[in-house]
């Protein structure tokens, strides 16, 4: 017996066909380009559904944007053309099967309660660290998904009512400061203020060329300005996360995307912010702030098991 998962990113569609009893040994994958928009995406997740396995128990779909219980995808940035959209209903229709769609960030959660990092913890935290930021919340060993489908946006918790704009039409959301396209924003802020030196050399010579990713190895090598960034932006990760922990309570808080290749980095300073930052800092149990374990595939791996159990 096997699953399908599909994980929508803004620039690939990664699949897999896993056995949900044994979820992290991955029988076959394969991903497609994300057509721009949206636009005939259904006949792309189904054609990757195909290819990946003929005779799937059932199809779970990841996608970034909220997404109702009854999976139609109320609002994505990425997937304009599939809004409002009843993306399970006719993907059901359509292959013959069963099929969950969920926010991507739940099934990342997901994966990662059954089979990661979270595992043995029914109250958890996972965070996934981007080019924005997503998270599922487990509670009651169960995903929360609020009364409309809709919880877990963390992200765009306002913490700067001036900052900088968020392509969801506010200002000053989380992920603006603590995503990676938030630790780029502090990297070109310190370059263009002369700081930074070996960051920039690494972008080529550029200030405004310079990424999360330069700032990181330069970091790695030695470099203290570079350091003296990533601490700051580890201050903004944690002060998002002390508000959530405040609001939550969580056993284990669980750190993917791809800012954990940085983990090593980031997590000692995040740790340390955050001790400060937590209400009553003192008088509570630590709350462990670990990586995720099950890397790129998470979100696959997590949409074909709630494809397998519903929630
Ligand atoms: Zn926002």
């Amino acid at each position: 017996m096997h699953c399908v998962g599909l994980d929508v990113g803004g620039t690939k569609v990664l699949g897999v066909a896993v056995d949900p009893a044994d979820p992290t040994s991955v029988l076959v994958e394969d991903r497609v380009p994300t057509p721009g928009g949206g636009e005939g995406l259904l006949e792309v997740l189904l054609a990757l559904a195909g290819s990946l396995s003929s005779d799937a128990q059932a199809i779970g779909v990841g996608v970034p944007g909220l997404v109702d219980r009854a999976g139609t995808l109320a609002m994505g940035p990425h997937l304009r053309r599939m809004q409002d959209v009843p993306l399970a209903a006719l993907l059901a229709q359509r292959s013959g099967r069963p099929a969950v769609v969920d926010n991507d960030a739940n099934c990342h959660a997901h994966a990662e309660h059954v089979a990661g990092a979270a595992r043995g913890h029914d109250e958890a935290l996972v965070v996934t660290l981007g080019t924005g930021i997503g998270a599922g919340i487990i509670t009651g060993g169960r995903l929360l998904h609020g009364a409309h489908g809709f919880a877990g946006e963390p992200g765009h918790m306002v913490v700067d009512p001036n900052g900088p704009p968020c392509p969801c039409g506010r200002r000053g959301c989380w992920e603006r400061f603590a995503s990676g396209s938030g630790l780029g924003r502090l990297a070109r802020d310190a370059a263009s203020g002369g700081r930074l030196d070996a960051a920039v050399d690494l972008a080529g010579g550029d200030p405004e060329a310079v990424r999360g990713e330069h700032v990181t190895a330069s970091a790695r090598a030695g470099d203290a300005e570079s350091q003296a960034v990533l601490h700051a932006f580890a201050g903004w990760i944690a002060l998002g996360l002390a508000n959530l922990v405040n609001t939550l309570d969580p056993g284990v808080v669980v750190i993917g995307g791809g800012l954990v290749d940085a983990a090593d980095l980031l997590l000692p300073e995040v740790e340390r912010r955050f001790a400060e930052l937590v209400m009553a800092g003192a008088h509570r149990p630590v709350v462990p702030i670990v990586p995720a374990q099950l890397g790129h595939r998470a979100g696959a791996i997590g949409a074909a098991l709630l494809a397998a159990t519903p929630p």
